[in-house]
């Protein structure tokens, strides 16, 4: 198969992982720079044009966008779709996974295990806003931070008010969730390919910190799953309409919850801490999966 890895940077490991799994299986494996694609959006003809020429045909695109470039991204993904390319994950499942708030409440729906979780625009509704997610200590986040960033642990009703407050005066969207202390700072990270959770890891925070991202000094180790965060993270992937994803779970105690599903996961600390080929997965499940124009909007 003939394989393009959208990347800004053939030098990311999760890049490298793809191109090297991909060509040792026997595929030809190009990287391609989203952000240098450009667009024919002809009628009856669409492509993809880079460096001056049209890209050639692919069986399939793997689709690595960063969350600063999602708008740009999404619209070169949805153009392979436009030309029957098949994509791992598609361009409206990863739209929606960058919208947390979006994702919470399709989840929700589907009664998938979450946070208790608020969202208010006005202020006067904030006092009963924190008390309707159990009242604090709750913790805060920005709606389009990442890397835990944004993310704030409010230990009093007051500084709960006061920080939601704040947030809402600078025009800033967040949600404010029930905090799992129960969690000890750890979360879980499920990856998931295909209806299957391939590799799981468990992130530790760094002592006196409670955000257990990698980013924030946060520790992995394998880690053994439950039946129940199992189908939790493959119906969480279902519902999202993603193919590929990285599902994070807390162990709370009213059973495991959702927190996010991210669409690009990275694949160096999960290949670390498991030491499992989930780059050669992924070229496994699209040598099964990708048929032309297979792309169409799942995820519900
Ligand atoms: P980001 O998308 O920026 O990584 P997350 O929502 O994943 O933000 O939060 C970052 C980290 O903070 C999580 O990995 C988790 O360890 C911790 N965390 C987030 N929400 C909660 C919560 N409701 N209760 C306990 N810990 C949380
Ligand atoms: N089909 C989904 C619905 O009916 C789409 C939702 C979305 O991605 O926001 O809600």
């Amino acid at each position: 198969m003939r394989v393009a890895i959208l990347s800004r940077n053939s030098k990311l490991y999760s890049t490298r992982r793809l191109v090297e799994a991909g060509t040792a299986l026997g595929h030809e494996v190009d990287v391609i720079d989203t952000m240098h694609c450009y667009m024919d959006i002809t009628s009856s003809k669409p492509s993809v044009r880079y460096k001056g020429k049209s890209l050639p045909k692919y069986d399939a695109v793997i689709p690595r966008i960063g969350a600063s470039v999602t708008f740009y991204g999404t619209a070169v993904v949805r153009q392979f779709e436009m030309m029957g390319t098949f994509s791992i994950n598609e361009s409206v499942a990863i739209s929606r996974s960058r919208d947390k708030l979006r994702s919470l409440q399709l989840l929700s729906r589907k009664g998938v295990g979450l946070p208790r979780t608020g969202f208010a625009h006005h202020p006067d509704n904030v006092t009963d806003l924190i008390k309707n997610v159990g009242g604090a200590p709750v913790v805060i986040k920005l709606l389009e931070g990442t890397q835990g960033i944004g993310v704030v642990l409010a230990d009093t009703q007051k500084a709960a008010e006061s920080i939601v407050e704040a947030f809402m005066g600078l025009k800033a969207n967040i949600l404010v969730q029930e905090y799992i202390k129960e969690a000890g700072g750890a979360d879980i990270r499920c990856l998931v390919i295909g209806e299957k959770v391939v590799a799981a890891m468990k992130r530790q925070a760094a002592a006196g910190e409670f955000r257990s991202n990698l980013h924030r000094g946060g520790s992995a180790e394998l880690v053994k799953l439950t039946p129940e965060e199992r189908k939790t993270a493959v119906s969480a992937a279902k519902i999202m309409g993603l193919n590929m994803c990285g599902v994070d779970i807390l162990r709370s105690n009213h059973g495991p919850v959702v927190m996010e599903v991210n669409s690009s996961p990275g694949l160096e600390g999960i290949e670390a801490a498991t030491k499992k080929d989930v780059a050669k997965m992924v070229f496994e499940f699209i040598a099964k999966d990708a048929k032309p124009n297979k792309t169409k909007t799942k995820g519900k």
